[in-house]
This record gives C-alpha cells, sequence and structure tokens, in this order.
C-alpha cells in the first residue's frame, strides 16, 4: 500500500512525498479512507502509531476542498489534547501536511502567558489544536467560537480522564455544532472511555492496531 492509492489530493500527497515515508501505517491506511467518507471514527491507538497524520490529513483535505471563506477565518476544526507537547506536536503535523495548502492553525495551551495565542487567534485560523483548560479559560473570555466546528478530534481521551479533565471535555462537547464529524482516540478503552465516546461520535466506524 502507498499514499498515492488513498485518494489523498495533490497538494497533500506532495507534503507526505518530502517526508521518508515509504507507507501509510496500519492506523493510516485503515483511517484515512473512513475519514474521507466523513464519517465519525473510535480509534484504539496509542502514540507512535501515526495516529496524528490519519486525522491530519483527512481533514486538511477536507477543508482545502470546501475553499475559504470571504471574509475573516472561522475554526473549522478542533483538536483536544491532554498536554502541551502534543498539541505542538499536532500542530506542526498540520503545518508540515498542510504547506502546499492554505489552511492556517495555531495552538493553545495553559502554562504561558495568554496574550501571544489570543493574537494569533485574532488573526484568524482553520484548525486550533488545543489543551482543554487552556480552550475553556480563551472560550469563556470570548476569544473563541465553535460555532463553525465541522472537524472534531478528542486525543488521548484515556489520558485526558486520567489527568482529571472530564468535566472540562463536557463543557467544551456542550458547545460544539451537533452537525460535525468526530473523532476519538484513546489507547484504552475501558468502559468510562466507551460511555465518553458515545456522547460524541454518532454511529462510529471503529478501529483499532
Ligand atoms: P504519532 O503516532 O502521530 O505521534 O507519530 C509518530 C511518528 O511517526 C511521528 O514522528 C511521525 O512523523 C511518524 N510517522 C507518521 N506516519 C508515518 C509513516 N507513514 N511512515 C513513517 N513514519 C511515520
Amino acid at each position: 500500500m502507498t499514499f498515492d492509492k488513498l485518494d489523498i489530493i495533490p497538494p497533500i500527497l506532495k507534503a507526505i512525498g518530502e517526508k521518508d515515508y515509504k507507507h501509510p501505517t496500519p492506523i493510516q491506511e485503515k483511517s484515512i479512507p473512513i475519514l474521507l467518507r466523513k464519517k465519525d471514527l473510535l480509534g484504539c491507538a496509542q502514540t507512535g502509531t501515526g495516529k496524528t497524520a490519519a486525522f491530519a490529513i483527512p481533514i486538511l483535505q477536507h477543508l482545502h476542498e470546501e475553499g475559504q471563506y470571504k471574509g475573516k477565518r472561522r475554526i473549522k476544526a478542533l483538536v483536544v489534547t491532554p498536554t502541551r507537547e502534543l498539541a505542538i506536536q499536532i500542530k506542526e503535523s498540520f503545518t508540515d501536511y498542510g504547506k502546499y495548502t492554505d489552511i492556517k492553525n495555531t495552538v493553545i495551551f495553559g502554562g504561558v502567558k495568554q496574550g501571544a495565542q489570543t493574537q494569533a487567534l485574532a488573526k484568524g485560523i482553520d484548525v486550533l489544536v488545543a489543551t482543554p483548560g487552556r480552550l475553556l479559560d480563551l472560550m469563556n473570555q470570548g476569544f473563541i467560537s465553535l460555532r463553525d466546528i465541522k472537524y472534531f478530534v478528542l486525543d488521548e481521551a484515556d489520558q485526558m480522564l486520567d489527568m482529571g479533565f472530564i468535566h472540562d471535555i463536557r463543557r467544551i462537547i456542550d458547545r460544539l455544532p451537533k452537525r460535525r464529524q468526530s473523532l476519538f482516540f484513546s489507547a484504552t478503552m475501558p468502559s468510562s472511555i466507551v460511555s465518553l465516546s458515545q456522547k460524541i461520535l454518532g454511529n462510529p466506524e471503529k478501529v483499532t492496531i
């Protein structure tokens, strides 16, 4: 299997070609076709499996195909992940795979002053990568609206619950539009995770690797 068999559009294939990837990883091979069909996805996969590309590539492709707003960009894709390190890595993946598209992203996380983050948001972006606490904080201050979100990713859900983010996650999902594509990734699937996934996903395809 090669990436060019996966119906990925040329600007994204070109960016992947500049990486030293010979083949899609199993999670990529299984998830990318499902996500390109705009199905919800429940993915059981750990970090290191290539799951970031598995969700970033289809989201970039959808946003590229939808084209640009005439006015200011509004956030159309939201990725929520538990830690600053993961958030930064995910943001860099969107930048890398999207380098030949016109899709703009930024990343927000706690533990630092918010000024640079609110300035980046004010310029208008398509994809926001965020940790839960800072996301809610900037939403509550009116810097972020989730009104136009069409693609939502909850990454590392089990780690998120272990870190005590369940209430934050519930508040975030309450603010999401009902019509959206949702992706949910967790390394483990205890019953608490399955029930959270059912609140977020509508009739998902399941991928386990
Ligand atoms: P992730 O699981 O998304 O954190 O990715 C783990 C690492 O695998 C990252 O350094 C990626 O750059 C790399 N990677 C992603 N997809 C592939 C691929 N198809 N072939 C080789 N490496 C990859």
